[in-house]
């Protein structure tokens, strides 16, 4: 695992890992057993007016046609 001060780190390959989460934890916090955390990049998308489960990829709501706002931030690295 690389950790660049001040860079971008991707955790995503390693969120799934309970092993590499503990460690992390530790890293941010000082504490053992601390459970960071991370802003999840995928997330469910619902839409606002009809509360239809989307992908997240659509750009308009294909049920009622309701404009998909993103709130996810692209990553500038
Ligand atoms: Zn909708």
């Amino acid at each position: 695992m690389t950790v660049t001060p001040g860079g971008c780190r991707d955790l995503r390959p390693y969120m799934n890992d309970p092993k590499v989460m503990e460690a992390f934890g530790k890293l941010i916090s000082g504490k053992s057993g601390y459970k960071p955390v991370i802003e999840r990049r995928v997330e469910p998308v619902i839409c606002p007016n009809c509360k239809l489960n989307l992908t997240g990829d659509e750009k308009f709501c294909p049920e009622c046609g309701t404009k998909i706002e993103k709130k996810q931030e692209e990553n500038p690295c």
